[in-house]
């Protein structure tokens, strides 16, 4: 399209008044959804490297949308963010963690489990005191909750520092997410109180032809007492190469796909037994 701008603007003037109206019906679609509760929690479990022990889960949220199916997070969530319906969507899923913790505990069960924050959450203005209050409500400790942000969310290092110590005052985990990808100062990353480093899952998928960004990360993250996490570890080899490289957690679909929360259930008691 780049080479016919006539026809990029035509492309445009045609399509706007439909674009414009689609944003608007999925914006009351999700508005609905929050009502209605359509969105569910999916789990990914994460593996210690070194035990072959479940060390958590990364929470990662669906629509189930009764007109369009099941709707991936990278579809509704920048739509979410755009409109500010991540607020109230953020806030489920946060309350929904919790009472999963709630109703393992129950069971004797004990989990870690990880929650993604988008931007316009992160930068909230009560999010440490929603936070600690469904916390309280749920009676979780607090250092059973992860939130991962991406780098890119902490471009602002000085505002984003401010509300990393207060999370961490909290008691919460802290990871950085797709690390690797995003505009970071290393100068600030030493300051961050960080307990995790996720690697971008783009460096494993490419770890067998080259290591060298990986091996850099693993380095930086364990000099600044970071524990290391893999994603998207698919194969044997890359298990067997990110053990070679001390890669404190793996998670990807070698272990297992998100799954929903009585299948990670039933993934943690079967893991139990062996
Ligand atoms: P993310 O946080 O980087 O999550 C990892 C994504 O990689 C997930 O996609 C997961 O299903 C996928 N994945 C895991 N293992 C593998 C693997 O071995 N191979 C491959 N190819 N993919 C793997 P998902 O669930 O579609 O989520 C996409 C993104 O949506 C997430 O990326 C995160 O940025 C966002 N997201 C998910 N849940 C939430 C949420 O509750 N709140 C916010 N703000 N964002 C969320
Ligand atoms: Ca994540
Ligand atoms: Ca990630
Ligand atoms: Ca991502």
């Amino acid at each position: 399209a780049k080479n016919n701008e006539r026809g990029t603007i035509q492309f445009y003037q045609t399509n706007l008044p439909v674009q414009m109206d689609s944003i608007l019906e999925v914006e009351s679609a999700l508005r609905k959804a929050i009502e209605q509760e359509e969105f569910i929690l999916h789990y990914q479990p994460q593996i210690e490297t070194k035990t072959g022990r479940i060390h958590g889960a990364e929470a990662l949220i669906r629509w189930e949308s009764p007109t369009r199916g099941l709707v991936p997070p990278n579809v509704f969530i920048p739509l979410a963010e755009e409109t500010g319906l991540i607020i109230p969507i953020g806030e489920w899923v946060i309350e929904e963690v919790a009472r999963t913790i709630r109703s393992m505990k129950k069971q004797g069960l004990e989990l870690p489990i990880s929650i993604n924050l988008s931007i316009r959450q992160f930068y909230q203005r009560d999010l440490v005191e929603r936070i600690e209050m469904i916390l309280t409500r749920y009676d979780i400790d607090p250092s059973l909750i992860t939130i991962e942000i991406t780098e890119s969310m902490a471009m602002d290092a000085a505002k984003a520092l401010v509300i990393l110590k207060e999370l961490k005052a909290l008691g919460v985990k802290l990871a950085i997410d797709d690390f690797g990808t995003g505009y970071s100062s290393l100068n600030y990353l030493k300051q961050f109180p960080i307990d995790y480093l996720k690697i971008d899952q783009s460096f494993i998928f490419d770890i067998l032809d080259d290591r060298a960004i990986t091996d850099s990360i693993i380095l930086l993250g364990h000099r600044l007492n970071m524990s290391l996490v893999a994603e998207g570890v698919e194969t044997k080899a890359h298990v067997e190469l990110l053990r070679e490289m001390n890669c404190d957690i793996l998670q990807g679909y070698y272990f297992s796909k998100p799954i929903s929360k009585e299948a990670l259930i039933d993934f943690l008691t079967s893991f139990d037994q062996t």
